[in-house]
C-alpha cells in the first residue's frame, strides 16, 4: 500500500485545449493517506473521472507528478502501478465460477496453488459469496457481480488502492444501501486505501472518512463530513451538500456587521478583511434558520411549505431573496413571519471562498 502524492496536477485533453486555458483539471495538489477512504464528489464534468483516471495510470496528466511513496509513477500503467479499480459496469468474467474469477488475479502472478485456495476461500467469506462459489458467474445479480470485482482487487496482496467509479449505479436502488454498508466494512477490514467517485451525496459522506469536493476542475474543499457542513470552504460546497443545501445571500459589508436585503446583521467572530471589490455572500444553513414571529428576526414572506416526513421545509424569501428552513413538525409557523439566523452558524464568502475570521468561528 502507499501514500499517494499528486503534486501540482493540471490536465487538458489536448496541446489546443491547453492553449486555449481549457483543462479538465485546473490545478490538484494533494495526498491521499495510506489506509484511508476518500470520496472524489462533485457534479457532472468537474473532472472526478479524469482526476481517478491520473491516479490509475489511464491517463497522463499534461503537467504535475504522481508519487507512490517516493516513487513517481506519473508515466506508469495501472499494471505497473498495482491499482485495482472498480468501474460502474462490473468487470468480470461470466463464464468462469466466481470462485475462478476471484482466483484470476492470483494465478496471474503465480501465487502457489494452495496459498490461492486459501485466500480464495477467505475472500468468499468476508464477500459472503460462499453459497454462490461454484456458480457461473454470468447468473449473478448486479451487487453480487460487482462484490466479486471487488474482490478481485481485495484478494491481492500487493495492491497499492481500490478505485471505484460510480460502483453503485447499476444497482438495484434497496441493494444499495446494503452494498454500501459492506463496502464500508471491507474498508475497515483491510484498511486498504480507497478512493470512490461519486456525485451521490449520501454515497460519498456514508462511504468516506474524508470527502474531497470538486467543482469545475479543481478541488474546492477536502473534509470530514462534518467539516463539510459546517463550514463550507466554498458557496459550491455549501449548496451542494445538504438537502436542501445553505442558503447564500449576496450582501455588503458594513464595519463589523453585513447588510443582507437592506438588514443590518452583526457577525459573530470579529471583523472580516475582504478584498475590495470582492463579491460578498452570506451562508447559512436551513438547520440554523429559525422561522418566527414579526419583530423577533428579519421581516419575511413564507411561500411554500414542505412536508418531508419527521420535519418541514419553509421556503421563504427575504426581501427578493430565496432562503430555506428547516422547521419541526408540529411548530405552528406564523401568519406574520421573520426569519432568526444563528449568528455562530453564519459563514462569510467572498468570490465564493471562505474569509477566515480572527476571534471567532469562522
Ligand atoms: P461525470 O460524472 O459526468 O463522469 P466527471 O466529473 O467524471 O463527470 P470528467 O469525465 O473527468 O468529469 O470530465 C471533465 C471535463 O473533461 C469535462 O468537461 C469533459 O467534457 C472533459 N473530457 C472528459 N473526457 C474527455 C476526452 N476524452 N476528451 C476531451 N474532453 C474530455
Amino acid at each position: 500500500m502507499a501514500r499517494i502524492r499528486l503534486d501540482h496536477i493540471r490536465h487538458a485533453y489536448s496541446p489546443e485545449l491547453a492553449k486555449a486555458g481549457n483543462y479538465a483539471l485546473r490545478e490538484v495538489d494533494h495526498a491521499f493517506e495510506d489506509g484511508g477512504a476518500y470520496a472524489l464528489l462533485g457534479p457532472s464534468g468537474c473532472g472526478k473521472t479524469t482526476l481517478l483516471n491520473i491516479i490509475s495510470g489511464l491517463l497522463t496528466p499534461s503537467e504535475g507528478q504522481v508519487r507512490f511513496d517516493d516513487r513517481d509513477v506519473t508515466t506508469l500503467s495501472p499494471e505497473a502501478r498495482n491499482i485495482a479499480q472498480v468501474f460502474q459496469f462490473p468487470v468480470i468474467y461470466d463464464t468462469m465460477t466466481v470462485r475462478e474469477n476471484l482466483a484470476f488475479p492470483l494465478r496471474n502472478r503465480k501465487v502457489p496453488q494452495a496459498e490461492i485456495a486459501r485466500r480464495v476461500d477467505d475472500m468468499l467469506k468476508r464477500l459472503r459469496l460462499e453459497t454462490r462459489a461454484d456458480r457461473k458467474a454470468r447468473g449473478l445479480t448486479a451487487d453480487e457481480k460487482q462484490k466479486i470485482s471487488l474482490g478481485r482487487g481485495l484478494v491481492r496482496s500487493d495492491v497499492n488502492a481500490i478505485l471505484f467509479d460510480e460502483p453503485l449505479t447499476v444497482i438495484d436502488p434497496h441493494m444499495k444501501w446494503q452494498l454500501r454498508s459492506e463496502l464500508k466494512e471491507l474498508h475497515r477490514e483491510f484498511a486498504m486505501t480507497m478512493i470512490y467517485v461519486t456525485h451521490d451525496q449520501t454515497e460519498a459522506l456514508t462511504f468516506a472518512d474524508k470527502v474531497v469536493v470538486m467543482y469545475d476542475g479543481e478541488v474546492v474543499q477536502i473534509g470530514t463530513p462534518e467539516e463539510l457542513f459546517e463550514r463550507p470552504k466554498h458557496t459550491f460546497v455549501g449548496y451542494f451538500i445538504g438537502s436542501p443545501g445553505m442558503n447564500v445571500l449576496p450582501c455588503e459589508m458594513d464595519g463589523d456587521a453585513v447588510v443582507v436585503a437592506g438588514h443590518r446583521l452583526a457577525l459573530a467572530g470579529g471583523r472580516a478583511n475582504t478584498a475590495s471589490g470582492a463579491r460578498i455572500e452570506l451562508g447559512i444553513r436551513p438547520e440554523f434558520v429559525r422561522v418566527v414571529e414579526r419583530g423577533g428576526g428579519l421581516p419575511a414572506e413564507i411561500e411554500k411549505v414542505e412536508d418531508v416526513g419527521s420535519e418541514r421545509i419553509v421556503r421563504a424569501r427575504l426581501g427578493g431573496l430565496p432562503v430555506s428552513a428547516i422547521v419541526a413538525e408540529g411548530q405552528p409557523l406564523p401568519a406574520d413571519a421573520a426569519l432568526a439566523f444563528e449568528p455562530g452558524a453564519l459563514n462569510l464568502y467572498a468570490d465564493s471562498r471562505l474569509v477566515e475570521r480572527t476571534g471567532g468561528r469562522a
